[in-house]
């Protein structure tokens, strides 16, 4: 699952630090269909204990605009109208079809998409639902908003929403990705794990190893094996090989394709996918460990700044992500300290071709950049406050998460047409199955559960552990891919 959470943790192994730093979000909601990492870690037997988390995320935006997203949704909503009460009717309706999907999505068993005999049951059982989903699945939230809503700083502030789900404008966001989570937040609530998000992973992993499972740790896949045109197996790096009926990639498309298979010819599927996707950039990330007192009291875990120019929203540095998970778990740094985790895209290319001490010295100049920034902002005196700060590059990202140019995930190369584009699972070579962000519903830990849960159903299907119908299949898959190349 989320490699990011690891990963903040290995930024600060080595014993050298007290502090536990951890991924800025809390993810566990614990109701309805969609709780879908609880629910995987009830099937192999393991619960987290885990603090409500009184607001998702506090916007700072142009203008001081400013507004929290508290964990009931009443009071969000009301706090949303108070600052624009001109458009309370457009916030309802905007807000309302969110809900309506979202309760859509939540109604349905989440099984593959791909799966013929599911989705028939489904739609027997549950026909507006699944209408509903299909009516919104080519649409984009920005275009909905606008049908409801005339004010260009809401509108703008809809766009902050969706950017920071997905890393683009709401007319970018497929309308089913912003609804997810959107409500998620308030269904239920967001739960924020003890001891941090990393203990997700650890739990997981603990909890199929003692199913009987077995878990390769710093196992580099540098092949998928091919016979006959078939995936059989992996290559690791140390030179070994494994073989079976199955294989799944959680490497992004980009790299399954493009390292993986790098002797195979991109097949037509995948090269429409990156027709209408890009890699989206990746992050400069800050940890630090800070004294308490810098903190003003009440202070909020979870930030989102963008001081002074709507534009700069997509723009690479151009909005802080900022979280304090210690307000919520003060257990993960000293007495009288907090930890910081902050973040804001930046592309590979901004970091390449420099020696080592012009890479060093770069990581301190941008950084300090950021901190002078938030400490305008939010924290007068951080700078002075700061016991202990580490920062990581895109090429950090790309090193430790493995990722194609440290990418975030995929993002739409011009208005994409909802979710229609997405690839599902099964890919155009036997065999093989890709899982993760870089297939539908896209990015975002509740959507990887997702593809997660929908890879698995398929592969129970071709494997023979679940019901199947081979005439039926072909004829999904190849209207599937008859309605990606319209989009
Ligand atoms: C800084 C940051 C903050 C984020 N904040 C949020 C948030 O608040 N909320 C949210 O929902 N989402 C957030 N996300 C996004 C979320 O973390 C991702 O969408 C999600 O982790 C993607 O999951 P994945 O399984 O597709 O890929 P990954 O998490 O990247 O997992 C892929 C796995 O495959 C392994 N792998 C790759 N290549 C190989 C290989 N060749 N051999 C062996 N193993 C390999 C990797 O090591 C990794 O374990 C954030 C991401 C970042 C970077």
């Amino acid at each position: 699952m989320t490699n990011s959470a690891n990963c903040h943790m290995l930024l600060a192994n080595g014993g050298r630090h007290a502090c536990v730093f951890t991924f800025r979000c809390s993810l566990l909601s614990n109701s309805g269909n969609l709780n879908l990492i609880t629910q995987a870690l009830e099937a192999v037997g393991r619960k987290m204990e885990v603090l409500p988390d009184p607001s998702t995320v506090h916007f700072h935006l142009p203008g001081d605009l400013s507004v929290l997203v508290h964990r009931k949704y009443e009071d969000f909503i009301n706090e949303l109208i108070s600052k624009f009460p001109h458009e309370k009717e457009g916030i309802l309706k905007f807000y309302g079809i969110c809900w309506k999907i979202f309760n859509s999505l939540n109604s349905l068993e989440l099984k593959s998409l791909e799966e013929p005999l599911y989705l028939f049951g489904q739609f027997f059982q549950k026909p507006l639902e699944c209408l509903t989903l299909a009516y919104y699945l080519p649409q984009n939230a920005g275009d909905i908003a606008r049908q409801f809503i005339k004010d260009q700083e809401l509108l703008s502030f809809i766009d902050a929403e969706c950017f920071i789900v997905s890393t683009v404008n709401a007319l970018q966001t497929p309308m089913i990705n912003a609804s997810m989570v959107l409500c998620d937040r308030h269904f239920g609530g967001i739960n924020y794990p003890v001891g941090g998000v990393g203990g997700i992973a650890t739990s997981l992993a603990d909890g199929l190893v003692e199913k009987g499972s077995e878990i390769r740790y710093k196992a580099n896949v540098t092949n998928v094996l091919l016979e006959n045109g078939k995936a059989v197996g992996v290559r690791l790096s140390n030179g070994k090989e494994f073989f079976a009926k199955t294989v799944i990639s959680n490497a992004t498309r980009w790299d399954t394709f493009g390292k993986l298979l790098k002797d195979k010819e991109l097949p037509e599927e995948e090269k429409n996918f990156q027709k209408n996707y890009v890699k989206a950039p990746s992050f400069l990330s800050i940890h630090m460990g800070v004294k308490a007192s810098v903190l003003p009291a009440g202070t909020d875990c979870h930030h989102f700044v963008l001081e002074d120019d709507w534009n700069n929203l997509e723009k690479p540095y151009g909005s802080i992500f900022l979280s304090i998970p210690t307000v919520l778990d003060p257990s993960l740094a000293p007495e009288g300290h907090h930890i910081l985790h902050i973040f804001t895209t930046a592309g590979i290319e901004d970091w390449e071709g420099l020696s080592r001490k012009e890479y060093e010295e770069k990581k301190e100049v941008v950084a300090n950049e950021i901190i002078r920034r938030l400490e305008k902002k939010l924290f007068p005196g951080l700078q002075d406050s700061i016991v202990l700060k580490e920062v990581g590059s895109p090429k950090t990202h790309r090193r430790f998460l493995a990722r194609n140019d440290g990418t975030y995930g995929p993002m739409p190369r011009g208005k994409p047409k909802g979710l229609l584009a997405m690839p599902f699972n099964t890919t155009s070579i036997d065999g093989l199955y890709c899982v993760g962000d870089s297939c539908f519903p896209g990015q975002g830990v509740i959507a990887v559960a997702f593809s997660g849960i929908m890879c698995a159903h398929r592969v129970a299907a071709d494997v023979g552990l679940e019901q199947k119908s081979p005439v039926l299949d072909a004829g999904l898959l190849g209207l599937l891919r008859w309605l990606r190349t319209l989009a």
